[in-house]
């Protein structure tokens, strides 16, 4: 089975395509978003659950999978997917982004990234070669190359050769890949240059080049405003190939997701219905929940009714934040459920609604709620 992707249907009104990728771990349907599964677990999800939601494909991190329980020990087991016994699609970071993200803790050089372990301190180092191997050896069905995500906001010198540098990582990566590449799986070049059209210009040229299985926008969701955020990804996107799986990485909310796909990107992740289910914020087709709020103390309705997940169908609001200020390790479950099912149902709606070319009503309602959780979808 080879690494593949088709676009199905353009949506009329927009950019949006409805799309499907093809991986030896079965097909999924794009726009897809990716749950994240950060040590090889989606928090608080059982797999059952994932796959009675339909998820089709996750996110792993490289980084915590390479430094617990470490990348040859899965190896050894199997495999990733052997390990977690899950048998749909994986897509792993580079690890790069983690170890960006503690900055105390790291040290760039043309070779790769000296970092120490946020768990021990003890030290590692990640090149281009590395984290390719790495991946290999978990198996994934998608990896990422290591870049270098620039953080916001940066100077326009300091963007340009933070992206320069991620483009002759790329290369590095790319050369490692044609080794050990039997088509089965796919290696994404990621789009760096900050903010900065020309340099966004110039890394999508550079990747272009080296002819990668899928592209994605990196750098976004780091700060930067939201319209700026929505700039760089309208400018980006018709730079990149229309044969190729468009990954927007780390984005993003409800609303962020809808207008997104409808400037034509296919794939998506980001920890926000994870993280803030935990954290007492939920989504639902009315408009944001936060659990903890004391008019939800004697609320005995659904969280959402429009929602058909097994917490919607059995658990008050009023139980759902007694569990989450008793600190229940079940809160956690429930809403996670909750957020997952409410994300993954989304999607499923944007792709009928471009299947029967209406994405565009769809914006239309967003910009006139102007809420992070789009209304009527
Ligand atoms: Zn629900």
């Amino acid at each position: 089975m080879k690494f593949g992707f088709e676009v199905l249907h353009r949506d009329m009104g927009t950019g949006a395509r409805l799309g499907v990728l093809h991986t030896p771990h079965g097909d999924v349907p794009t726009p897809v978003f990716m749950p994240v599964g950060t040590a090889g677990a989606v928090k608080a999800m059982s797999h059952e659950s994932l796959e009675a939601l339909d998820a089709r494909i996750i996110l792993a991190n490289t980084y915590h999978l390479y430094l617990r329980p470490g990348h040859e020990r899965i190896e050894k087991l199997g495999g990733l997917h052997n390990f977690m016994s899950w048998d749909r699609a994986i897509l792993t970071d580079s690890g790069g982004y983690q170890v960006f993200s503690h900055r105390e803790l790291r040290s760039i050089t043309e070779e790769g990234v000296h970092f120490r372990s946020h768990i021990d301190g003890s030290k590692s180092f990640f090149s281009p070669e590395k984290v390719v191997e790495i991946q290999r050896s978990l198996g994934s069905d998608i990896v990422m190359v290591l870049d270098d995500c620039t953080p916001y906001p940066a100077g326009r010198a300091d963007a340009e050769a933070s992206m320069e540098l991620s483009m002759r990582w790329a290369r590095r990566c790319r050369e490692q890949w044609a080794g050990q590449d039997d088509g089965t799986k796919a290696l994404f070049g990621i789009v760096q240059g900050s903010v900065y059209p020309d340099l966004r210009k110039r890394s999508a040229e550079a990747l272009g080049d080296l002819d990668f299985s899928g592209m994605a926008i990196g750098g976004l969701s780091v700060g930067e405003p939201k319209d700026l955020m929505y700039e760089v990804v309208e400018s980006t996107v018709p730079l990149l190939s229309w044969e190729k799986p468009r990954y927007l990485m780390g984005v993003g909310t409800p609303a962020d997701l809808v207008r997104s796909v409808a400037m034509g990107i296919d794939m998506f992740d980001c920890v926000l219905p994870t993280r803030n289910a935990r954290n007492g914020y939920l989504f639902t087709s009315q408009g944001r929940v936060l659990i903890k709020n004391a008019m939800y103390a004697e609320d005995q309705r659904p969280l959402d009714p429009d929602c058909s997940c097994r917490t919607c169908r059995r658990y008050s609001r009023a139980y759902l934040r007694h569990l989450f200020l008793s600190g229940e390790h079940l809160y956690a479950v429930y809403s996670t459920l909750h957020n997952l099912t409410f994300y993954l149902d989304m999607m499923r709606k944007i792709r009928d609604a471009i299947r029967l070319d209406s994405l565009g009503n769809w914006l239309g309602l967003m910009e006139k709620g102007g809420d992070s959780s789009p209304r009527d979808l």
